[in-house]
């Protein structure tokens, strides 16, 4: 079955709005899907309706503390709990601190870019790196989206600019009290494999990790089998999406064919989710 649990909008640096995406995943055929943009429910909550037939699940893509790249996704929770939307606030406030800091360093470069023209580029004010390039590539800066991270935008490159990340812990406990379950997103990333990634994987379990993206665009069928392995292992509920970005990652295309099998513990939970959700 197809479905896709990993998915970015315009609310943060995927291209689709969420209606269109809503469109796509119809033409798709996929069967279950969730929303999971960088540091915000924005998306989500624009979103009025959702056609019958289709089953969503409310979700979200933190991005934790960690010297690699460590994603906790979170999904389930109650879009309006009142803390996890001050949490969530908290880091979108910092982010504009940082766009606007990022645009004063860019000048000085002889780059100029506004505001204005950066949350037009992103869709929302919601801005991250992707949108920088993208203008400067548009400007003639540089002369690709590639050569702009490259030379400017990548960590430790002239412009780049840390953003405010919670540590692992953190991002787990507000999901869980918002009503969600935290998952570990494509692990492949943490750039950890055997002993190391499981120890990571055990600290994030102590911490009251629920689940484990095996089912991931990326992912070469060895690591599925070790990641299923660390699942069972660890009693994780396997998740699975692409991490789709429309036009920003075009090689991404919409959903993860799963067997029914692999997938139910977490359809199983989104469905009751669902009922809970209805009320
Ligand atoms: P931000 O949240 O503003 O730090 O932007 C993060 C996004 O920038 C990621 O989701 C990637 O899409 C993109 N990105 C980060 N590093 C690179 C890189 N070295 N090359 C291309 N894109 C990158
Ligand atoms: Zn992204
Ligand atoms: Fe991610
Ligand atoms: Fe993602």
């Amino acid at each position: 079955m197809l479905v896709d649990f990993h998915i970015h909008t315009t609310a943060s640096d995927g291209t689709l709005t969420p209606e269109q995406l809503v469109g796509e995943i119809e033409k798709h055929a996929i069967q279950y899907f969730a929303i999971t943009d960088h540091d915000t429910i924005d998306g989500l909550k624009s979103l009025k309706e959702i056609p019958e037939g289709l089953l969503s699940v409310t979700g979200v893509e933190i991005s934790a503390e960690f010297e690699k790249t460590l994603h906790i996704l979170g999904y389930g929770f109650d879009l309006h709990d009142r803390g996890f939307n001050e949490s969530l606030n908290e880091l979108q406030d910092y982010r504009k601190g940082r766009n606007q800091q990022m645009l004063e360093k860019m000048s000085r470069f002889g780059m100029e870019i506004t505001l204005e023209e950066l949350i037009d580029e992103a869709g929302s004010d919601l801005v991250g790196r992707p949108h920088f390039a993208n203008l400067m590539v548009r400007k003639g800066y540089v002369s690709s989206f590639q050569e702009a991270f490259d030379n400017y935008l990548k960590k430790g490159a002239p412009l780049y600019m840390d953003k405010k990340r919670f540590d692992p812990d953190k991002a787990i406990e507000i999901i869980h009290a918002a009503g969600g379950i935290a998952v570990m997103a494509h692990p492949y990333q943490t750039k950890l494999e055997g002993r190391d990634l499981e120890h990571l994987l055990k600290k994030l379990v102590s911490y009251g990790l629920d689940g484990i993206e095996v089912f991931y665009s990326q992912h070469t069928p060895l690591m599925i089998r070790e990641y299923m392995g660390f699942a069972s292992q660890y009693n994780l509920i396997a998740t699975g999406g692409s991490d789709f970005h429309g036009a920003n990652k075009p090689q991404i295309p919409l959903g993860v064919e799963v067997s029914e099998q692999d997938i139910q513990p977490f359809i199983s939970f989104v469905c009751q989710r669902q009922r809970m959700h209805r009320g």
